[in-house]
């Protein structure tokens, strides 16, 4: 048998213990679609988003890419955003990075990826430069770049703020509240790193006013 076809027998086994368990499962689900959280996370196979919260099918809206990031000229994750923050109407909008991030090591070194993901890097490297002074006093290589992590996903939360889809729905709806978490791989915890409530306050420079 063919790895991948170990999936789809697995598939087969999970769907029927659902129906077992619950015959109208599928049939619910398959008519609605109400979650209350999008969840913005890495790419990386040992984060998934449902697994590590505990919630189901249905719960939670996810976009995931390498090292979570917020780019304001993505249009995946804008369309994602958009859907689910308008259309959706989520309440809670989470940035989800992880410790030991391979995306977030690379960005730190002097390495070249090659051009597309030198690109997609950049980002985290002006990271690191909207906070040099604080991450290049850290002596131990792996604080350091546990606190490149926690920035990240911070500077993330911003950026989701800075975006006219957020700020409409924060002036027309007082949501979505903004949470910047980071899960370990060592043991399984997700840290709350940052929070921004509806409505917060954000550098004018960034704000619009005829939303
Ligand atoms: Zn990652």
């Amino acid at each position: 048998m063919y790895s991948y076809e170990k999936l789809l027998q697995e598939n087969k086994a999970w769907a029927k213990e659902k129906i077992d368990r619950d015959p109208g499962y599928f049939e619910r689900l398959a008519h609605l679609q109400k979650p209350d959280f999008l969840w913005i996370g890495c790419s990386d196979s040992r984060v998934p988003a449902n697994e590590i919260t505990g919630t189901q099918p249905g719960e939670i809206f996810v976009h995931r890419n390498v090292a979570n990031l917020v780019v304001n000229n993505d249009v995946n994750l804008l369309a994602v955003l958009d859907f689910a923050v308008t259309q959706l109407k989520v309440k809670h909008v989470i940035i989800c990075g992880h410790y030991g991030c391979g995306g977030i090591s690379a960005a730190a070194t002097k390495r070249d990826y090659k051009p597309v993901l030198n690109m997609w890097l950049r980002h985290i490297k002006d990271v690191y430069r909207l906070h040099q002074k604080e991450l290049d006093s850290i002596t131990d290589n792996d604080t350091r770049i546990d606190r490149l992590v926690e920035l990240n996903v911070q500077e993330q939360i911003f950026n989701l703020a800075k975006t006219t889809i957020i700020q409409r729905a924060w002036k027309k709806e007082q949501r979505p509240d903004l949470h910047g978490w980071v899960y370990g791989l060592k043991d399984g915890i997700i840290k709350p790193v940052y929070e921004m409530k509806a409505g917060t306050q954000i550098d004018p420079l960034y704000e619009y006013d005829d939303l």
